[in-house]
């Protein structure tokens, strides 16, 4: 199958600069850069501490000083292969998924294809083994992927919200690439130089937080004919970006909200806790009918300081969740990669305890299995 045109994919680009001269609505904040990196702003993200920038290598160590002996036992296999068991999707579910419900498929850690009204959308696609510049050091999977890129359903979308390694994969980046050539990738500013380096073969869309796209079949050809009009709307989010020793902030990181008529679509990424923008995200776009919100990698109470201003604890997931006015959540970032020190069991169960003490029902946001697929109900 041929790939899409260098022009489809420029005149994507195009419109979404546009989008920044479009006065026809209130946009969200635009990201903002100084001597060439990214930076929080404390006025749209007044919860923040900077760990990363400021003092980064001393809090580090400190950090690395009060972990000692601090983080949880890693599981056997067998306890991991019970508590946590590695499901097969159903393929030929996700190559015909329902017409009139939502179909969401958790593929391990932030990995999460979601399906409705004809449209296909994978957000931080990770398949490899580590999620790492090297394949034999660095964390490594302590579940496996339940599927590989070549055995997905033909992709429209694929959401990238940064360029930590568990997010941006090279080898899932090149086999999507390879086995989706209609398929698009949108990423935040700066990395769609890092695609042109990697896989120049990708199509690259590249956002800054508040631009919007709207894919119809004039960007995308006959054969997506039919489908009503799919809305991407780059969402800022509270945290970073790092892949090599000079890089940090560089490149942009971002949550993304997808939606038709039917249907609104948060991808949270890789987030600290930001109220105030997924409030104000709200006010703008409405309420979100589904939401892939991250619970894991808070770590224990020893480093909860150095990780919260980055990594959302199940109960501010909850308060998520609620800012976000979702009918519906799953979870991801936990389960599959250990990153902090939190037993890799916990994440599930302290969301369903911080679910019941805002007296929420047990379904509204739910972790699903590795490989799960479910369908819900939420199409208006
Ligand atoms: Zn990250
Ligand atoms: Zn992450």
């Amino acid at each position: 199958m041929a790939g899409l045109t260098p022009d489809a994919v420029a005149a994507m680009q195009s419109a979404v600069r546009g989008s920044r001269d479009d006065a026809s609505h209130r946009r969200l904040p635009r990201s903002k850069k100084v001597d060439g990196r990214f930076v929080i702003d404390p006025s749209l993200f007044p919860g923040y501490v900077n760990h990363i920038t400021e003092n980064g290598f001393s809090k580090l160590v400190k950090w690395r000083r009060g972990m000692r002996g601090q983080a949880a036992p890693i599981p056997t296999a067998a306890e991991l292969d019970a508590e946590l068991p590695v499901r097969k999707p159903d393929l030929d579910a996700l190559a015909a998924p329902p017409a009139d419900r939502v179909q969401a498929t958790w593929l391990g850690h932030a990995s999460v294809l979601v399906q409705w009204d004809g449209w296909t959308v994978l957000a931080d696609p990770i398949f490899s083994e580590r999620c790492s510049p090297f394949q034999f050091a660095g964390p490594k999977r302590l579940r496996p992927s339940p599927v590989n890129a070549a055995e997905l359903p033909p992709v429209d979308a694929i959401l990238i919200s940064h360029s930590h390694y568990d997010h941006l994969d090279l080898r899932s980046v090149r086999d999507l690439a390879a086995h989706h050539p209609r398929s698009t990738f949108f990423v935040p500013l700066g990395l769609k130089r890092w695609f042109e380096s990697n896989c120049a073969a990708a199509a690259v869309v590249e956002f800054d937080w508040g631009d919007e796209l709207t894919l119809d079949e004039r960007a995308l050809g006959a054969e997506r004919a039919g489908r009503p009009p799919l809305k991407i709307v780059c969402v800022p989010c509270q945290h970073w970006c790092k892949r090599t020793l000079t890089d940090t902030n560089r490149c942009l990181w971002c949550s993304w909200l997808v939606s038709t008529r039917r249907l609104t679509y948060f991808f949270g990424g890789d987030t600290g806790y930001c109220g105030e923008i997924w409030r104000e995200c709200t006010e703008i776009y409405g309420a979100c009918d589904l939401c892939a919100i991250p619970i894991g990698a808070y770590g224990v109470p020893a480093e909860r300081w150095f990780h919260s201003p980055n990594h959302m604890d199940p109960v501010e997931a909850v308060e998520c969740h609620r800012d976000l006015g979702s009918r519906q959540s799953v979870a991801i970032h936990w389960g599959t990669f250990l990153l902090t020190g939190e037993h890799i069991f916990e994440p599930p169960k302290k969301l369903a305890a911080a679910v019941a003490a805002k007296g929420l029902p047990p379904d509204s946001f739910v972790a699903l299995g590795h490989g799960e697929t479910r369908c819900f109900e939420l199409l208006r």
